[in-house]
């Protein structure tokens, strides 16, 4: 991994600086601290909400879907129904000399890795490896081994499936490829669910969500009135999941408790899933890895128009491409490195059984390749399941616009005689006439022709089985006119996890001045940035006081978050302290400015910086902070100003 300037990523200047400037902190750390929790300070705090509100401006209000903040606590009942009681597993292997519970598929992964970055090693290639210590100890085992170029194609193509294993073929890996944890050998892998249980009072068992989804889904009846009955439409939503990860590693990335931002789009699954904008779109050019490239055990990235990706059926329908192409938007808006994006998609066996296709958006870190959001197609799947537990109408009805006459074999039971005949049995028994098949009508119907009666199973009453007349049943082609349509919506569901996006975004952002490796700066964009403006006075001189307060308070009026530093340090500390903060612009208040109220402006990546007017200052910060200039723009129409030292 490189930085923008093509140096090496260092990530041990990056976890320091975060650590320095309090951007997240381990949780309860007077405790010891707990793996996978972690506290965020304020910068972080401040990055977040702006990231949030960007995602709300990009997804929410343009595309105008609904937002909802649904419960965290989510009866046992809801989740069984979805599936996730059952199916929102991992697969756990224990070290039963340690006791220590390992993921499966990152065991073999860590593993296969380090024997691949041994063998480089041992023929002295150069191995990029930025991992923690304790991986680092178990790796050690494996460094410095010579493999065959069979077993390491192999190995290769083993990582390149890794996400698509299941527990037994995870445990015939295990085996065949003699997977140990260091020098022990580990259990066979088992289900391991990842849900918070809890209880609701005394109510009955619980879960805290690990997605905001199914929440939404039962939402779904009533934002369809809400829309007039109009179809497609979205909702979404922000907000904590939890997941009671095995072994949550890699800071940020994979953690016990994060802000979710979950998009659900119900479309009509009939006319191929199209979306009103793809036409927009359709150009843009995504960095892809299709599932047929992993399956073969390769990991090229080909970039593809989406509209070529839909039409040659890479990506299942518009509406999927539309949205990885609002995605591939979105990071680029916050500044996400857009040579550091691809996305991939699921291989047949990593897809939910349900879903039709999914793509990940991963972000490279120097953890290797991470997902940040999940796009899947979800199919009819969850409102179908809640809806047959619950009777509620999670379906759309919709008047046709030209009736649909449909020829059919109908068969009626005369209720008037059927009811004092069957007595208790009579609903059974008609209910059994409506279940009956189109087939089975028809052949019914030669029957009742043929020999005057039908035997009709009706396994509910206690005969098994009854004997009906043509007095009593009619079995007839006749036309049917329908005027309505029902279906249930297909979920098309784009996931975000904002803690890895915030995470990849340090990581992208973060480099050294080419002068002074120790000195870190990260470049957020000003949209971004928790703080946009830096006031510095030269010193510690009161006389500076009123200027730099009017500077704060106009800058406040203007919704431009400002801070003062005051601090006794040089002027090129306190501004190389926040390019570490990430802090854009710089505003200066010298003697100078006490004179002709002028005030220099400096910009955090060229450490240049221009004089000029309150006014036109203050306007150009204005610009710069909303992207409606650039700093080269500004430069060059604003005087330089060479005075004091501050890069
Ligand atoms: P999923 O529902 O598993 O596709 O997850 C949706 C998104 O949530 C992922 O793309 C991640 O960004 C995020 N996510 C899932 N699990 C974790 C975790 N343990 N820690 C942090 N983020 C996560």
């Amino acid at each position: 991994m490189t930085t923008h300037d093509g140096k090496p990523f260092n990530r041990e200047m990056l976890e320091s600086l975060v650590r320095r400037r309090c951007f997240y902190l381990p949780s309860f750390e007077p405790y010891g601290g707990v793996k996978g929790l972690y506290d965020y300070g304020a910068p972080l705090c401040g990055i977040q909400t702006n990231v949030v509100n960007e995602w709300r401006k990009h997804f929410v209000k343009r595309e105008k879907m609904f937002e909802l903040d649904c419960s965290v606590l989510t009866p046992y009942d809801v989740l069984k129904t979805s599936g996730h009681v059952d199916r929102f597993i991992d697969w756990m292997c224990k070290d039963p000399k340690t006791g220590e519970l390992l993921r499966a598929d990152h065991l073999v992964e860590d593993v296969l890795e380090a024997r691949l970055n041994g063998d480089k090693e041992a023929r002295g290639e150069k191995v990029e490896t930025q991992e923690e210590p304790a991986k680092k100890k178990k790796k050690a085992k494996a460094m410095n081994v010579k493999l065959d170029d069979e077993l390491k194609k192999e190995y290769e193509e083993i990582l390149a499936k890794i996400d698509g294993y299941n527990g037994e073929e995870l445990g015939l890996l295990i085996t065949k490829h003699r997977i140990k944890n260091g020098d022990n050998e580990v259990l066979p892998p088992v289900e391991y669910n990842l849900m918070f249980s809890t209880t609701l009072g005394a109510s009955g068992p619980a879960f805290l969500r690990p997605e905001t989804a199914q929440a939404q889904f039962l939402n779904f009846a009533s934002l369809l009135e809400q829309n007039q009955n109009e179809m497609p439409f979205a909702s979404a939503s922000v907000g904590k999941s939890y997941r009671n990860e095995i072994s949550p590693r890699s800071g940020l990335l994979r953690v016990r408790e994060f802000l979710m931002g979950e998009i659900e789009m119900y479309v009509d699954p009939e006319g191929g899933k199209k979306h009103p904008r793809f036409e927009e779109i359709k150009d843009v050019e995504l960095a892809m890895l299709d599932r047929h490239t992993q399956t073969a055990g390769k990991t090229d990235v080909r970039k593809i128009a989406i509209g070529k990706a839909v039409a040659d059926g890479i990506v299942d329908n518009e509406t999927l491409g539309y949205f990885l192409v609002r995605i591939q938007q979105f990071m680029a808006k916050i500044g996400v490195d857009q040579s550091k994006l691809r996305f991939r998609q699921h291989m047949a066996n990593e897809m939910a059984h349900y879903a039709a296709d999914c793509w990940d958006a991963e972000l490279l870190t120097s953890y290797g390749w991470i997902e940040c959001v999940g796009c899947a197609d979800r199919s009819a799947y969850d409102l179908t399941v809640h809806m047959k537990k619950t009777g509620a109408a999670l379906l759309v009805r919709e008047t046709r616009k030209q009736p649909l006459h449909i020829e059919e074999w109908q068969a009626t039971l005369d209720r008037k005689k059927a009811g004092p005949k069957f007595k208790k049995d009579g609903k059974a028994i008609e209910a059994a006439v409506d279940a009956l098949t189109q087939e089975m009508r028809e052949k019914l119907s030669l029957d009742l022709e043929r020999e005057g009666k039908i035997t009709l199973e009706v396994p509910e009453i206690s005969a098994g089985s009854v004997e009906l007349e043509k007095e009593l049943i009619k079995i007839e082609k006749a036309t049917r006119i329908e005027n309505t349509r029902e279906y249930i919506p297909n979920v098309i569901e784009p996931s975000f996890g904002f803690g890895r996006i915030l995470y990849s975004l340090l990581e992208h952002s973060f480099w050294t001045r080419p002068d002074d490796a120790a000195r870190s700066i990260l470049s957020f964009q000003p949209s971004i940035a928790p703080t946009k403006v830096l006031l510095v006075p030269l010193s510690k001189n009161t006389d500076f006081d009123p200027l730099v307060k009017r500077l704060d308070y106009k800058l406040s009026d203007l919704g431009i978050e400002a801070k003062v530093d005051a601090s006794s340090v040089s002027i090129g500390k306190r501004y190389s302290r926040n390019d570490g903060m990430g802090t854009p612009l710089g505003i200066t208040v010298d003697f100078q400015s006490i004179k002709d109220a002028t005030f220099t402006l400096r910009d955090r990546d060229t450490t240049k910086q221009v004089r000029a007017s309150e006014a036109e200052i203050l306007q150009a910060v204005l610009n710069l902070v909303h992207e409606r200039e650039t700093w080269a723009d500004v430069q060059a129409r604003l005087p330089a100003f060479e005075g004091q030292e501050v890069d």
